[in-house]
């Protein structure tokens, strides 16, 4: 079933598929490297898994990120189909809670006429994500990028306009903290869960390619709103995932995306941790 057992939280990895991305957003790193680490030559697609994460806890049922809709590629969308498959129907979801808004991570939130997915859900989003992208006047000198994806987020959220609750940093659930986790983007956030002397850190997008970013942790991406920082947080809790021996569940790491991070030198490796249910 791909579950962790957390204390009294079970974590189920439900996937929403396949994103296929390429060489070129990766910064930092040379072509000829990037190929070596990925094993996928210069010019081919590069696939990623996105994964959400299904808390069960007192009764309540809490998704992390909400898949990628279907409007961004075939090959991803999947997040409902694969919660009805393992007996959960998205209206039954209490909490979507979301480690920011990107698209693999939020279109999902609505289907193609644009109505709510979990239409009984309250949507969880850290305070400094919500201003940035929802509640900011747009500037003129934004990037493309930026403006773009601050239509699309405003769009995707609409529906659930009067149940988004802006969270801060600490206890959001009864054995979850969220915790600002920013770089990647301004509000990213990781939520780390604690129950009966168990813990599991879901680190969203601490890191996208495992293969180069824990090999190279400096190797940034063309996504991030802010490279450097993006790239002193990943250290960061990669530094802090190894010393503790936390388990982390990764947004992009590969399905069922949980594993345990180790110290190799400079570098990082990941080792891939079963589920236990
Ligand atoms: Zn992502």
């Amino acid at each position: 079933m791909n579950t962790r057992q957390v204390g009294a939280l079970a974590v189920t990895a439900i996937s929403d598929g396949v994103l296929y991305t390429n060489h070129d957003v990766i910064l930092g790193v040379g072509r000829e490297e990037s190929a070596r680490l990925t094993g996928v030559a210069y010019g081919q697609p590069l696939p990623l898994d996105v994964n959400s994460f299904l808390i069960r806890h007192g009764g309540k049922l809490i998704l992390s990120d909400a898949g990628s809709g279907h409007t961004m590629q075939p090959t991803l969308g999947k997040l409902p189909q694969n919660l009805r498959a393992i007996g959960v129907d998205p209206a039954a979801i209490d909490i979507v809670m979301l480690t920011h808004l990107h698209s693999d991570h939020s279109l999902g939130l609505v289907d193609e006429a644009g109505q709510a997915v979990f239409p009984n859900a309250e949507l969880m989003i850290h305070e400094v994500e919500a201003a940035f992208w929802l509640d900011r006047a747009l500037q003129p000198d934004d990037h493309e990028r930026i403006t773009r994806n601050s239509k699309a987020q405003r769009a995707v959220t609409a529906p659930y306009r009067d149940r988004i609750r802006r969270i801060s940093d600490g206890e959001v659930l009864p054995g979850i903290a969220a915790m600002l986790r920013p770089g990647h983007t301004p509000g990213h956030t990781n939520w780390l869960l604690q129950s009966g002397g168990e813990r599991l850190l879901i680190w969203g997008d601490i890191v996208h390619l495992a293969p180069v970013q824990l090999a190279r942790p400096e190797a940034r991406l063309i996504y991030d709103v802010d490279t450097d920082l993006a790239a002193a947080t990943r250290q960061k809790v990669l530094e802090w995932a190894a010393a503790e021996r936390l388990v982390v569940a990764g947004a992009h790491l590969e399905f069922p995306g949980f594993g345990r991070v180790e110290r190799a030198g400079e570098r990082f490796i990941i080792k891939a941790e079963l589920a236990t249910a």
